[in-house]
């Protein structure tokens, strides 16, 4: 009698799909098979990309799924098209936001990154996506303010508007001229991790301001921005982010000796603070 070889249960198997689910083999699998917004799907394709990269048709599956969106930690090269990986699923994930919730604004995901400059890359890369879904990308700059509230204000400008002009000089105009500019909502901040401390900390001794809407926080060069020289900022702002349902996406080029390690242990620490049981 032939004995039958064994197989993982049904259960098993549920999980390994998650896990590991099939690559995407093209970008129209981002409206057919994974239905995304149609908008969103029409600004992606307009960028021309003919294939997705290694890392996108490894991770847009696993962070687009049906299945619980995981924390991740992810080492790709640079130049591998990461930039695109995480925010087609953030911008994805608010549009559904405002969609079933269009009475709550603020911001819903801060993507924080070493420099300004790359800073500022992501967001020129995301005005280009967000086009016409009514997602607003806004680069952090000096004299922002966050609100109390959770619906964090940011000053009005015009450069900094998914739709705006590209104003490389709003940097420039004094303080004192932007203090009349009205505020206004942003979905999707992007900072250097001083920055957003500062803003976070402004006119307080001890604590910092909560961001207590955010639902996706992305760290662009990962191993930098967890290096001796950034950590104690970046895990100050992983710390504010307050929400329950918080999803983490660490994305780097490089592996640094104990990034994994430190992401473990901040991960439970945020668990304990805030009551949680531990996720996978
Ligand atoms: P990384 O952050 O991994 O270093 P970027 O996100 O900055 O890489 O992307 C590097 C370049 O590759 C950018 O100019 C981007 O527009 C381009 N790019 C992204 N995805 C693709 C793709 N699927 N095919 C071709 N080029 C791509
Ligand atoms: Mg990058």
């Amino acid at each position: 009698k032939k004995e039958q070889a064994p197989v993982l249960s049904k259960k098993e198997q549920k999980r390994a799909r998650r896990l590991f689910p099939e690559p995407l083999i093209n970008f129209k699998e981002l409206r057919s098979k994974y239905k995304i917004s149609s908008r969103l799907a029409e600004n992606v394709a307009e960028q021309g990309f003919t294939v997705p990269t290694e890392v996108q048709l490894g991770t847009l599956p696993l962070l687009l799924g049906e299945s619980s969106e995981p924390d991740l930690l992810i080492v790709a090269p640079t130049g591998s098209g990461k930039t695109l990986s995480f925010l087609i699923p953030v911008i994805n994930k608010i549009v559904r936001h405002h969609h079933s919730n269009p009475d709550e604004h603020g911001i819903f995901s801060i993507v924080v990154a070493p420099t300004k400059e790359l800073a500022s890359q992501i967001v020129n890369e995301g005005r280009k996506l967000v086009a016409g879904t009514g997602v607003k990308i806004t680069l952090m700059k000096k004299g922002m303010r966050i609100s109390d509230s959770g619906d964090a204000d940011v000053l009005d400008e015009k450069s900094d508007e998914s739709s705006g002009s590209e104003d490389e000089n709003a940097d420039s105009k004094p303080t004192k001229e932007r203090a009349n500019i009205p505020l206004t909502k942003s979905d999707i901040l992007v900072t250097t991790p001083l920055m957003l401390v500062n803003a976070l900390s402004a006119n307080r001794t001890t604590t910092m301001a909560t961001l207590p809407l955010v639902r996706s926080l992305v760290m662009d060069e990962a191993d930098v921005l967890l290096d001796p020289l950034f950590r104690e900022q970046t895990l100050d702002i992983w710390k504010a982010c307050s929400h329950p349902d918080l999803r983490v996406g660490l994305w780097s080029a490089t592996m640094g000796s104990n990034i994994e390690d430190l992401t473990k242990s901040t991960i439970k620490e945020r668990q304990e603070e805030l009551g949680q049981k531990p996720s996978e």
